[in-house]
């Protein structure tokens, strides 16, 4: 099979890339490198079952040769990083869908798109299952990422319907693991790198907010299960088991060894209060579920992290300060870059 992977060139997508490679597939794997990093696919480009397309899709997607699947990765997935890209976000969730829908529909391959939970918004309903419509703020500061993501599912089923596209989607809940940037102010990996660097963890808000963490390894193999079925879901992806942030912090001071403190900062605007997948769909159309434990997959990201100590004081600085290149204020300071705050819940903070 040769499959197109938007976003190859990130987190998860390059771990996509290399899995879907170990298993015989050819890959063509598109990035514009605007979160991603080339040497997360660097080691891939000797691979002659491997090519690279340095592309922005939100503005063409162009494939020479066969495609059997497209799997649409391609968007800042980090708070900081979709908030400091509001128009780019909007941009590779509508355009950039849109796009690579066409290509998929030009070969009648196969579509996979990497949606997210936070379709759910700070949801209503607890745990949420494929059946909940979510509580969203649409013009709230993570409206961006969002109500792009709702779109791309939107116009992925008006595909399926209109064109009979085979299209899947996948709504992916936090998930972590090497290759994560240190500082892309995501939870995971800026509690690893300032404990590994002794800077204070910043938890923010009274930290009782809850997520559930899924190792990057079970999310992928989760994709392929989807890339290779017929199904249309949406699926939730992600691990079951909720932790509280402040849970999470004091899991990684003990992994670590670290002697960090925890500091607590202001809950950035609109930030979930809980989240947790319910995963019977995806058990019983695509096999899949989680196997890698949070003490196990903290362990294996620490271990990665660790072993790039060079950039991770550089890292924990810009989580700190922002300044260095172009890394924004931690989060919590960022729903003021909403232009014009809309009524008390946009300008309000929990803690
Ligand atoms: P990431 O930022 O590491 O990867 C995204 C990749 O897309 C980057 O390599 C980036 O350069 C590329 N990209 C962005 N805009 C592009 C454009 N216009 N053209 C070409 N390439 C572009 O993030 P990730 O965590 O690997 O997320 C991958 C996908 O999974 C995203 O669609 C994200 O929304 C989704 N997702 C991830 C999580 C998670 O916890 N990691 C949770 C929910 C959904
Ligand atoms: N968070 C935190 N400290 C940080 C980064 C994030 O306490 O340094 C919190 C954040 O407010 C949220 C949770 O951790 O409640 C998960 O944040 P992340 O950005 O990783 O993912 P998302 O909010 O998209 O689920």
């Amino acid at each position: 099979m040769r499959v197109a992977v938007t976003g190859g060139g990130g987190f998860l997508g390059s771990h996509l890339c290399e899995t879907l490679l170990r298993r015989g597939d050819s890959v063509v794997c598109l990035d514009n490198f605007s979160t991603g990093e080339p040497r997360n696919i660097a080691h891939l480009l000797s691979n002659s079952s491997f090519e690279f397309i340095h592309a922005d899709v939100s503005a063409a997607v162009e494939v020479p040769g066969r495609v059997d699947a497209v799997a649409h990765l391609a968007s800042p997935a980090s708070p900081p990083d979709y908030l400091r890209q509001p128009l780019e976000t909007l941009a590779v969730g509508s355009r950039g869908t849109e796009n690579a829908l066409r290509l998929a529909l030009c070969h009648r391959a196969r579509f996979v798109l990497a949606s997210t939970s936070e379709v759910y918004g700070d949801p209503l309903v607890h745990p949420q299952d494929e059946n909940y419509w979510g509580n969203v703020n649409s013009v709230g500061p993570r409206s961006v990422y969002d109500e792009a993501k709702r779109f791309a599912e939107a116009i992925s089923v008006a595909y399926r319907t209109t064109h009979g596209l085979d299209v899947g989607i996948a709504r992916i809940f936090n998930t972590y693991g090497p290759r994560m940037r240190p500082h892309d102010g995501r939870v995971v990996s800026s509690f690893i790198t300032q404990a590994l660097t002794g800077e204070p963890l910043t938890v923010y808000g009274d930290g009782k907010q809850t997520r559930s963490f899924c190792y990057a390894d079970d999310l992928v193999r989760g994709l392929v299960a989807l890339i290779d079925s017929s199904a249309t879901g949406p699926f939730n992806l992600g691990n079951p088991v909720e932790r509280t942030v402040t849970e999470l912090a004091e899991e990684v001071l003990r992994l670590t060894g670290s002697s960090s403190e925890i500091q607590y900062h202001p809950l950035p605007v609109d930030d979930p209060t809980r989240r947790r997948p319910v995963i019977a769909r995806a058990r019983e159309a695509l096999g899949w579920q989680p196997e890698v434990d949070i003490d196990e997959g903290l362990r294996r990201t620490i271990e990665w992290f660790a072993s790039r100590p060079g950039s991770l004081s550089a890292s924990a600085a810009a989580i700190r300060g922002g300044q260095d290149d172009g890394t924004p204020p931690p989060t919590a300071d960022l729903g003021v870059l909403v232009p014009e705050p809309v009524g008390p819940s946009a300008v309000s903070a929990r803690a």
